[in-house]
């Protein structure tokens, strides 16, 4: 019997540096996690495609998804919608892979509250100066944008308690290593794997 995968949230401010780190954790370690890809009605920036970064879609087919209950969390972040598809990540965690959410602090909650045995990890990059200048050489956004998700990280501190874990990216190596070492030892915890204890049991039993 396999043990459960883990469904991790992996939150952090624009440009904390989330995504290198995930690319990372996948690379590195292939069979053991799935990325779950987002649905988002925010235009593809240059080089992102549609099914491999996003799920381009328009507010009315965001909107449809919710209502017919295909997300398991979504929320509005700086004018557009963001959601996390149901049915990928559920079959994915029954196959025993790890399942990692790249999304920000409201839908880690939301997950939480569902989901309570899922682990949220947030990721700061080493100083608001460092974030700043982090978005500005990323080219990807205009300076009004950047502000608009420097307001939000600014507020999304306050919630950083709500958290279980908290990595500090000053190195892309050391910080993939220090969360896979959390997911890994989530995966082993006796609280979330009551089945294949009940099978060992039942081994045992004289
Ligand atoms: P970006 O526009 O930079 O790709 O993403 C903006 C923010 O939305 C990031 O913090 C990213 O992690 C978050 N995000 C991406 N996908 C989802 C999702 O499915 N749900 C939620 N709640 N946030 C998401």
């Amino acid at each position: 019997m396999n043990k459960k995968g883990v469904l991790t949230v992996i939150s952090g401010f624009s440009g904390s540096g989330k995504g290198t780190v995930v690319n990372k954790l996948l690379n590195d370690y292939k069979d053991e996690y799935s990325l779950s890809i987002s649905a988002t009605t925010r235009q593809p920036r240059v080089g992102e495609e549609d099914g491999k970064h996003y799920f381009f879609v328009t507010r009315e087919q965001f909107e449809e998804k919710i209502k017919s209950f295909g997300l398991i969390e979504w929320a509005e972040y700086v004018g557009n919608y963001y959601g996390t598809p149901r049915e990928y990540v559920e079959n994915k965690l029954a196959e025993g892979k790890n399942v990692i959410l790249e999304i920000e602090m409201q839908g880690g909650l939301q997950i939480k509250k569902q989901c309570p045995e899922a682990v949220l990890i947030f990721m700061v990059p080493p100083s608001a100066s460092e974030l700043r200048d982090r978005l500005i050489k990323r080219g990807t956004e205009d300076l009004i944008t950047i502000n608009k998700r420097l307001e939000r990280a600014s507020a999304e501190i306050e919630y950083i308690s709500d958290y279980d874990y908290i990595v500090i990216n000053n190195d892309i190596n050391i910080c993939a290593d220090e969360i896979h070492s959390i997911i890994k030892a989530e995966h082993n915890k006796v609280k979330k794997n009551s089945e294949l204890i009940e099978t060992i049991k039942n081994d045992f039993r004289i």
